[in-house]
């Protein structure tokens, strides 16, 4: 039987956007408040996606890292999450570099990629519009997705890192 494909997956934003938060929730579907701010991790987690079991290994990283740093996880790393704040413009203006420092990194390979606007339960304090995630996402070329990693209804969270394995896959 053919082994099971792998794929290395790299949680990127600015430090206090919900990384750890939408890890937790997409491996447990649990939420948790409070998660050490400074912690990098990596998982391990198989998922069902479209009758394939696939691995992913995921690095959440803490979003504080130097220009080194980031660069070894992107050289790492087959695909990314990048995440912005839905309430904090400042980190949505972040994604532009990150994404930047990807293509660099990885050229001429394509990122695979998506983009997620997280907090939407936060919508009466929100900074970001939708559609300025959107317009975004589409002059990247990557999947959007705005989700609440503690109120997870419709399992947005989920169907953002299925969507990037498929991506990755397709490459
Ligand atoms: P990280 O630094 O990007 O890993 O961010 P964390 O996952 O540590 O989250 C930072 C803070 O935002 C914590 O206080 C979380 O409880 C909170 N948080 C994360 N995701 C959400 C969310 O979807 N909605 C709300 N209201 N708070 C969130
Ligand atoms: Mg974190």
């Amino acid at each position: 039987m053919a082994k099971s494909p792998e794929v290395k997956l790299a949680v990127f934003g600015r430090a206090g956007v919900g990384k750890s938060a939408l890890v937790v929730r997409f491996l447990t579907r649990r939420f948790i408040w409070e998660y050490d701010p400074t912690l990098e991790s990596t998982y391990r987690h198989q998922a069902n996606i479209d009758d394939e079991v696939v691995t992913m290994e995921i690095l959440d990283t803490a979003g504080q890292e130097d220009i080194q740093q980031k660069e070894g996880h992107m050289r790492w790393g087959d695909g990314f999450v990048i995440v912005y704040d839905i309430t904090d413009r400042g980190s949505f203006e972040e994604v532009g570099p990150l994404r930047s420092l990807l293509e660099e990194v990885k050229k001429p390979k394509n990122v695979p990629l998506v983009l997620v606007g997280n907090k939407s339960d936060l919508d009466h304090i929100r900074q970001v519009g939708t559609e300025e995630g959107e317009r975004l996402a589409a002059e990247m070329a990557c999947a959007f997705y705005e989700c609440s990693a503690c109120a997870d209804e419709g399992g947005a969270v989920a169907e953002a890192f299925h969507e990037l394995c498929r991506e990755v896959r397709r490459r």
